[in-house]
């Protein structure tokens, strides 16, 4: 079979790769229906992570069932099926309470962007449509498997409440997968962060209601003005940097949380300056798993869209130019087809 490989910063190759199989009784494989590129895969794309050696990428699929381990009873061959980029049991202490993305028996998807893949703990993380959707909500379906599933994360950890107010930092795919999870969990006021025309339209698209194309100090001057002077309920923190934390922990009004889902890089965390804000910070990699079933539903219902997040649509071998479209911002996010 075939797959994407990186063997360097900037270097994606679609070559030949080791067969996806059955290595534990826990595993299936699956036939990739849609794949896509992840913003966090732009991170060692861009030398901001180190590449020792070549290895597969990517890590969101939906796909069919193609075999199952010995030990797996919960789907079956030819279903349709969604899971999340970490693996879990959906049985441990960690699962049970909710928080699936930290199982005991975790294991990261990292080999999603070829023609088929082994999904470890295969009962716990895969979950089957009853029946085959259309290929028109397979894009939808896919954005569940990460993007969506993180933006509703950071809403919830930002505890957003019907009638509140709601800050999204950043404009990627997860931002913009925020703000529907900020609309769709009742904020009357959304405000997008974003300089990009194609970005602020898909957003006001989802229900931002205000755009902020001001940063640093500026923004946070700018989202005081619009709160009131005190700062919003709930902040969505959806990109990662020391720049993103600080915008986004002061644009947040004593007794408001802030839901951080952008993988730190250099992100430091002033303990006195938290400590006099009153700010709750939660955030970490979504428990995409927990809210699979919901999030299939709503995407099933036509109630969410998240598949509007894809506005690149390539054949899975032209993988490499995916990445290079997102790193020149050319793309929001670039969906691929076997
Ligand atoms: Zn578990």
């Amino acid at each position: 079979m075939r797959g994407a490989v990186i063997h360097a910063p900037g270097d994606i190759r679609f070559e030949t790769v080791d067969d996806a199989k059955i290595i534990k009784p826990t595993d299936a494989v699956i036939r990739t229906a849609v794949t896509c590129v992840c913003g966090s895969d732009l991170w060692p794309y861009r030398g901001a992570e180190p590449t020792e050696h070549a290895h597969p990428m990517g890590h969101e699929y939906v796909g069919f069932v193609e075999e199952v381990g010995s030990a797996v009873t919960s789907v079956k061959q030819g279903q349709f099926v969604v899971g999340s980029f970490a693996t879990s049991d959906n049985t441990c202490a960690n699962c049970r309470n909710g928080f699936q993305s930290n199982c005991l028996n975790r294991e990261f998807m990292s080999t999603c962007q070829a023609e088929y893949v082994r999904i470890p703990n295969a009962q716990g993380t895969l979950v089957a449509t009853e029946d085959v959707p259309g290929e028109d909500l397979w894009p939808g379906l896919l954005a569940v498997s990460d993007v969506m599933g993180t933006g509703w994360w950071a809403a919830d950890a930002a505890e957003v409440r019907p009638g509140s107010t709601a800050v999204v930092v950043g404009d990627g795919a997860v931002g913009l997968c925020g703000v529907i999870a900020a609309k769709d969990m009742g904020a009357e006021r959304i405000i997008a962060m974003s300089r990009h025309a194609s970005r602020q339209k898909l957003a006001r698209e989802f229900g931002a209601t205000d755009i902020v194309t001001e940063r640093g100090e500026e923004g946070v001057a700018r989202i005081k003005e619009l709160t009131g002077g005190i700062g919003a309920d709930s902040v969505l923190e959806c990109v990662g940097t020391a720049q993103a934390m600080s915008q986004a922990l002061h644009s947040a009004r004593p007794g408001g949380n802030v839901g951080f889902v952008g993988v730190p890089h250099e992100v430091a965390v002033d303990g006195q300056e938290l400590f006099f804000s009153h700010v709750g910070l939660r955030g970490g990699p979504a428990p995409v798993r927990r809210y699979l079933p919901d999030l299939i539903d709503r995407v099933l219902q036509g109630r969410i869209d998240p598949g509007k997040v894809f506005d690149l649509t390539l054949p899975l071998e032209q993988v490499a130019e995916g990445y290079k479209a997102m790193d020149e911002r050319r793309a929001i996010k670039a969906l691929l087809k076997p």
